[in-house]
């Protein structure tokens, strides 16, 4: 695509990056067919190449309005396009340079400033989300008519998102999952990123964690509150310049973490999170000190099922992705033994929702499917796998009729087996699809965690 941008774009660094990726788009128009909300609304401008085009118009100087806002801040960054792109065009970062300059050409109304301040000082303190969301919750079951529906998709209750079998754990004593015989190996340090609202949602997620990696013989470090947020709410509430400063103080707390502890890895568990830590070197410039800080740490982040995934073979003999698998496969069987359990779950029939920050974001795609093919646990995917739940950070909150209509699609195709478990892999997602779906909506590490404690 030819370009001539502004001087003011010209001569930064991210309108020369804007202008390197608006070059890298040959307006084919694949990426249309598995865009979420072209798909939808059926509008050229509310596509992948359409929203390429009003960010190139933007940055050369062109005429802009609420209109164009209205178009690019319905896109759920859930990069769909970019996995279909021939040309690997990197529409997100285009997304976030062009909604940069797009604030600053054309400022947002006080509202929607004051709203998207709301919402992000909600999302980002786990304390006052915690505390919100258990009156939201009492409301959602006393009086549910006075809640907003936005609102009432984020307080699901938690008999939706948990499995009734996952002990309660104090995070700093033994998991005591099953082992097989009585050998403990030891397989090496985990730091776990567990500073996100995902525990005020569901703590099960984190207690898992726990149980299935040290039941394979792994130390686990939570990263506990001397951490914050990863930066990706500030990030999907036009906050950059905050998300930044988080990333810096992560970088800074997980580095001196990783030294002490010799943790080979940070964990994120919810892939909306992984995906952002992973990309933290695109928030600064090669020149700044933390840039290679940030591809040190975006090295080190790993969403769990990277941990079983047969490229990790290659990584080492004792740690690879087939040898983790067989030794869970083991803990299992130990543990379903002892405990009379397994008919229980090896009836259940599982539905999996592949988040796009797994698929689309960090390239994971058929990774937990594969995984747990090798467990002997299929997963039924629903033809639409590809396209979003509608979740998407804080869009359900800010675009709540779109999301919900994708929510509702979403659910169809999930609930065509009728499955009694649906599995996931991101907070955002399983509280999403939970809210109105008539089985659990679990991350998978839950599933196996009850497999390995009941
Ligand atoms: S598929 Fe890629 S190259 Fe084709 S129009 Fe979309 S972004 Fe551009
Ligand atoms: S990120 Fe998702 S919603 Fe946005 S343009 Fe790409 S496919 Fe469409």
């Amino acid at each position: 695509m030819q370009t001539k941008l502004i001087p003011l774009y010209q001569d930064s660094s991210e309108g020369q990056r804007a202008e390197e990726i608006l070059r890298s788009c040959v307006h084919c128009d694949f990426c249309n067919a598995t865009c979420p909300t072209y798909q939808v609304l059926g509008d050229e401008l509310d596509g992948p190449r359409g929203r390429i085009y009003q960010i190139k118009q933007l940055l050369e100087g062109g005429e802009v309005s609420d209109h164009t806002r209205e178009h690019l801040g319905r896109c759920l960054s859930c990069r769909a396009c970019e996995t279909t792109c021939p040309s690997g065009v990197q529409y997100h970062e285009l997304l976030d340079i062009g909604k940069q300059a797009l604030d600053q050409k054309l400022p947002r109304k006080k509202h929607e400033r004051l709203l998207r301040s709301i919402v992000h000082a909600w999302l980002i303190r786990p304390k006052l989300f915690s505390i919100s969301m258990r009156v939201g919750r009492w409301f959602r079951s006393a009086a549910p008519f006075l809640l907003p529906a936005a609102i009432k998709s984020k307080v699901v209750e938690r008999e939706k998102v948990e499995l009734p079998n996952i002990s309660t754990l104090d995070r700093s004593a033994s998991s005591g999952a099953k082992q097989k015989g009585s050998k403990k190996r030891s397989r090496g340090t985990l730091l776990v990123f567990d500073a996100c609202v995902q525990d005020a949602i569901t703590p099960q997620i984190n207690q898992a964690t726990k149980i299935v990696f040290e039941s394979l013989g792994f130390s686990l470090e939570f990263i506990g509150e001397s951490s914050g947020c990863c930066g990706a709410l500030s990030q999907h509430t036009d906050q950059q310049a905050l998300a930044k400063q988080k990333a810096r103080r992560n970088i800074d707390v997980w580095m001196s973490r990783i030294s002490t502890t010799g943790a080979q890895a940070i964990i994120a568990t919810a892939s909306g999170c992984g995906i952002f830590i992973k990309d933290y070197p695109e928030l600064f410039d090669a020149s700044d000190p933390y840039f290679a800080k940030a591809q040190q740490i975006a090295k080190l982040c790993k969403d769990p099922v990277e941990l079983f995934s047969k490229d990790q073979e290659s990584e080492g003999s004792e740690h690879g992705g087939d040898k983790l698998c067989s030794a869970l496969i083991a803990c299992i069987s130990s543990g379903t033994t002892q405990s009379g359990e397994q008919d229980s779950v090896a009836h259940d029939v599982l539905a999996y929702h592949p988040p796009c920050t797994l698929q689309h974001g960090q390239k994971l795609q058929g990774s937990l499917e594969s995984m747990f093919g090798r467990l002997s646990l299929p997963l039924l995917v629903p033809d639409d796998a590809h396209l979003c739940c509608g979740s998407a950070g804080t869009y359900s909150l800010l675009q709540p009729q779109l999301s919900s209509q994708l929510q509702e699609n979403k659910l169809q195709h999930l609930n065509k087996p009728k499955p009694t478990v649906v599995l996931s892999a991101n907070i955002g997602c399983q509280a999403h699809l939970a809210s109105k779906s008539d089985v659990p909506v679990v991350h998978w590490l839950q599933y196996l965690a009850q497999m390995l404690t009941s």
